[in-house]
């Protein structure tokens, strides 16, 4: 009898689709079918590899709205977020479309020969992703694994599995060979930790919580498997008081409740210069109030639901205890997994609020005096994820972000990620970067070659 998953769609609780659930042996199925394929794949040229790569960007883009829908409704996302997510996935296949023709080595001087160094892929690489941007995130490692010449193995997590499904599909049709892109929907338990321990498999890049990404290092290291790391943050939003405020806090809101507060980078940590707290306040309870909460799939909604029942409840528990709720904006009241978006202050530094990533639409507001001390406070966290510093004095914003330990920082602005740029954490963030120029490094092993010629 076949193991089913119920996949719900978190804004009605309803079931959405019912789809079988894997076991170790549909791991080792699908590792063996990478393994497979691997020879024939690294074996494509550069150039048939970019063309495969550009054609699977264009049947992304082909099936947009069906991914963006499928995506808005598993993970419970406003339908214009879905979009552009979905949008990114394509980006990202049409960005390393232009990497195995330009996965170049160095030419090094030696005595009696000549010395050179080539990338090799590593061969089965195993993608365990969050449920949060589920087939983005896929997307972040899927595309430069394969323009590196590696197959890969994709389990998605058991909460939003649709669109790795039907991406798999997607990859045959754009015409990529069989075994090259293989999807298992299990749990992390068994699935996941199968792939960790698979000898076949030659390299892990997680994308999770920091405690499970705790065991999977320790899992790797069982066969010295490569491993990269991208994992929980507690980001700080830095805003001096010579600021831009009103900007400062219109964008606040969307920075921290973007995709319901479930973002590793999420600036959940509002640190403002005492100097100008009440203004910034009463700026920040306008644009909060204002977030529009609701269904995902009407297009004037800002903010969806949480993914599930169980998750709702450990965000609410950060309001047990007569927690200082500030601001309160509007959820429905109606079958969903709905929360509002909430503002806690005054907050202390060390208050469970302050300190654990919530992942959920909750941010504290803990005021600062000066540079040195918004610098210490900032720092004070044991992740490194992301943050922004908001003055208009350029040198500042520019001495903050040098000395601030987070792998990813914006001034005067929000932004995280770009296909473009490199995305990763300091400290307990995880290690390894995705996306921009150097993400293939991450999926090839360095090879040195002596030619002699004496
Ligand atoms: P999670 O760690 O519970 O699960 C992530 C994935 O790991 C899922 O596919 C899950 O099935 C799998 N997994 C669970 N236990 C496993 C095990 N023992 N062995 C192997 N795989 C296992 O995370 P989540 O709840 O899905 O996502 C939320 C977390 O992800 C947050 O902490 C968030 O900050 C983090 N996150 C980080 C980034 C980043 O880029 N830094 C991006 C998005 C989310």
């Amino acid at each position: 009898m076949t193991d089913t998953l119920a996949v719900l769609e978190p804004a009605t609780e309803a079931v959405l689709e019912e789809i079988p659930r894997g076991g170790v042996q549909d791991v080792d199925r699908a590792v063996a079918a990478a393994k497979a394929a691997f020879p024939a794949w690294r074996a494509v040229s550069p150039a048939d590899r970019a063309l495969l790569l550009r054609r699977l960007s264009d049947t992304v883009v082909d099936h947009l709205e069906e991914l963006a829908q499928l995506e808005a409704r598993n993970a419970g996302k406003p339908i214009g977020d879905a979009r552009g997510e979905i949008g990114m996935v394509a980006q990202v296949f049409g960005y390393y479309s232009g990497a195995p023709e330009r996965l170049l080595g160095d030419t090094i001087p030696v005595s009696g020969g000549q010395a050179f160094t080539v990338r090799e892929p590593l061969g089965v690489v195993g993608l365990i992703v969050p449920w949060n941007f589920p087939l983005t995130i896929a997307a972040w490692k899927l595309g430069p694994a394969l323009a590196a010449g590696n197959t890969v193995v994709l389990k998605p997590a058991e909460l939003t599995p649709l669109t790795a499904v039907r991406f798999a599909e997607l990859c045959l049709e754009a015409g990529l060979p069989e075994g090259v892109v293989n999807v298992v929907v299990g749990p992390g338990s068994t699935c996941g930790a199968r792939l960790v321990a698979h000898p076949d498999v030659a390299k892990i890049a997680f994308t999770g919580s920091t405690e499970v990404g705790r065991s999977i290092a320790a899992g790797a290291a069982e066969t010295i498997k490569r491993v990269t790391l991208e994992l929980g943050g507690k980001s700080p939003n830095l805003i001096f008081a010579d600021a831009d405020l009103a900007a400062a806090a219109a964008a606040a809101p969307s920075a921290v409740f973007g995709n319901a507060g479930q973002d590793c980078c999420a600036r959940s940590r509002i640190l403002v210069q005492a100097s100008v707290v009440d203004e910034f306040m009463a700026e920040l309870e306008r644009a909060v109030t204002a977030i529009r909460v609701g269904d995902p799939l009407d297009e004037a909604t800002e903010m969806g639901p949480l993914i599930s029942a169980s998750h709702r409840a450990g965000v609410a528990s950060f309001l047990d205890d007569g927690a200082p709720i500030a601001i309160r904006g509007s959820a429905p009241n109606a079958p969903g997994f709905w929360f509002p978006p909430i503002v806690l202050s005054p907050v202390g530094p060390g208050d469970r609020a302050a300190r654990e990533e919530i992942f959920g639409p909750i941010a504290v507001v803990i005021p600062f005096s000066d540079e040195t001390e918004a610098i210490r406070l900032a720092n004070d966290t044991i992740y490194g994820l992301s943050g922004s510093i908001w003055s208009r004095d350029g040198g500042r914003a520019l001495r903050v972000a040098r000395a601030l330990d987070a792998g990813v920082l914006s001034i005067n602005s929000n932004t995280s990620v770009r296909v473009s740029t490199p995305f990763g954490g300091f400290k307990q963030s995880g290690y390894g970067r995705e996306l921009g120029p150097h993400a293939l490094d991450a999926y090839t092993e360095e090879k040195s070659i002596f030619f002699a010629t004496v």
